[in-house]
């Protein structure tokens, strides 16, 4: 029996994990794929092919000389037919290598198992691998293995939660690819210097719980922790209060208090890729929703368009009047189907019109809700009356930057304020303000 952890403040949300059991299904290759040179928090890539150039799987396509990005690859073999702006997943044009593919799937000749190194090579050897978090945060996955020399690092925590609705592809992994968990968690633990690895998994993927727990028993490499299901508890921060009761300070990273976290697909990737040499070039989606006609969970390559990939789940059973890419707490609305599976999409959506209503606001009756479900300490009412107000400098004072944009607040409002909405208005102003690109601090898992 796990004693179950949790953390301060979230909200009981309805998790809709209706595609729990449908075992993952792998997409045939699509006519096209359009890779963006953007698919991770970070410097963009610059194309490495040209129009008109032939391109193996596994091919490096695009990369940047800067640390904090991460390099991509050809899901498929093909030509590459053009070179261009393309409407991407999180709503902005990024420049992305389109390829129609010749069905042949030729492999690319420099895939091989790399060899393990010392640490510095390794994280240089999974940098070429194009890994970022695919728990949706993107953030590349070298990065987090580099902390500074002067932080010590003595826990690993490997983030299995899955809180956001309908998302189940980190469940999937547990269940189907449960021994290259572990080997990815032997890596990464190694790399990073952890004394400890912790397994963290929510209360409602007992079959998971159970799988871990017969696992730790035969080889006590690794600990589980048990999570009360409450979102929302995979980001990070709540994560690793929960597991560990270290708070990371305001502004601060986890390899402050001596933690690095990483999604389970991620360490279960590392694992293959240490194998078999092969880049990032597929993922697993779940696809859910009402106005789907055949939920599931779908291994797509990268690039794979998201009209291609709910024609493979049987299209719709009435047109969709949202389609997310994410969970409905943090994911983001599409405008076109035309737009790519990218490394970091774990879930697409498609909701009918009654799911995807947007409630109509009403005053604020100072109820206080908003404030004890806020996971980071914020008073949410504040801050959406100052920006109401275009009082930005109020909306600054109560710590509108620390907005994780989780969605509680609004989530358990009675008045339906549009509350995260204010806080991403409110972080748009301070960011143009100090002439910086919007940054989400942190991501939900
Ligand atoms: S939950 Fe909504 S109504 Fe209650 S205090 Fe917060 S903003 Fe106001
Ligand atoms: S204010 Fe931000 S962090 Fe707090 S509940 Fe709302 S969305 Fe989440």
């Amino acid at each position: 029996m796990v004693l179950l952890k949790s953390f301060k403040g979230g909200a009981h949300v309805k998790y809709y994990k209706g595609t729990h059991g449908n075992a993952t299904v792998t997409m045939p290759v699509p006519a096209k794929a359009v890779i963006p040179m953007l698919q991770h928090i970070g410097a963009v890539c610059t194309p490495l092919v040209k129009k008109g150039d032939m391109v193996k799987v596994g091919q490096k396509i695009g990369d940047s000389e800067a640390f904090v990005s991460s390099p991509a690859h050809s899901s498929v073999s093909g030509v590459v037919t053009d070179i261009k702006q393309y409407l991407c997943p999180g709503g902005m044009e990024v420049m992305s290598v389109e390829i129609e593919t010749d069905g042949l799937q030729e492999l690319w000749e420099g895939i091989r198992p790399p060899d393990r190194l010392d640490k510095s090579a390794m994280v240089k050897v999974i940098r070429e691998s194009g890994i970022v978090g695919l728990g949706g945060a993107g953030f590349p996955t070298h990065v987090k293995l580099s902390p500074p020399p002067e932080k010590s690092i003595d826990i690993l925590i490997i983030n299995g939660a899955e809180c956001e609705p309908y998302i189940t592809s980190d469940y999937r992994e547990m269940l189907e690819n449960t021994d290259d968990i572990l080997e990815g968690i032997d890596i990464v633990k190694n790399i990073v210097g952890a004394r400890k690895a912790y397994i963290a998994i929510e209360s409602n993927k007992p079959a998971a719980l159970r799988l871990f727990q017969g696992k730790a028993g035969s080889c006590g490499e690794f600990g589980i922790v048990g999570l009360k299901t409450r979102y929302p508890q995979g980001a990070e921060k709540q994560l690793i209060y929960a597991a560990t009761k270290r708070k990371v300070p305001a502004g601060g990273l986890p390899s402050d208090i001596g933690v690095v976290v990483q999604n389970i697909n991620t360490v279960s990737f590392i694992a293959k890729y240490m194998r078999t040499g092969m880049p990032l070039i597929s993922r697993r989606i779940t696809v859910d929703g009402s106005a789907v006609k055949s939920p599931g969970n779908v291994e797509a390559l990268i690039g794979t368009q998201l009209k291609d990939v709910f024609d493979f789940c049987g299209g719709f059973t009435e047109k969709p009047a949202k389609v997310i890419m994410g969970g409905p707490m943090m994911g983001v609305a599409q405008f076109s189907l035309d737009a790519p599976v990218l490394k970091q999409s774990n879930a697409i959506l498609a909701l009918n019109a009654g799911d995807a209503i947007l409630p109509e606001e009403s005053v604020c009756i100072r109820c206080g809700r908003c404030v004890t479900a806020c996971p980071m300490n914020l008073m949410p009412l504040y801050i959406n009356a100052g920006v109401m107000m275009r009082d930005f400098d109020s909306a600054k004072k109560y710590n509108a930057n620390d907005c994780m944009e989780c969605g509680c607040c609004s989530y358990v409002c009675p008045a339906k304020r549009h509350l995260v909405q204010s806080m991403k208005v409110a972080k748009t102003e301070f960011a143009k303000k100090e002439r910086k690109p919007v940054m989400i601090d942190d991501r939900v898992n």
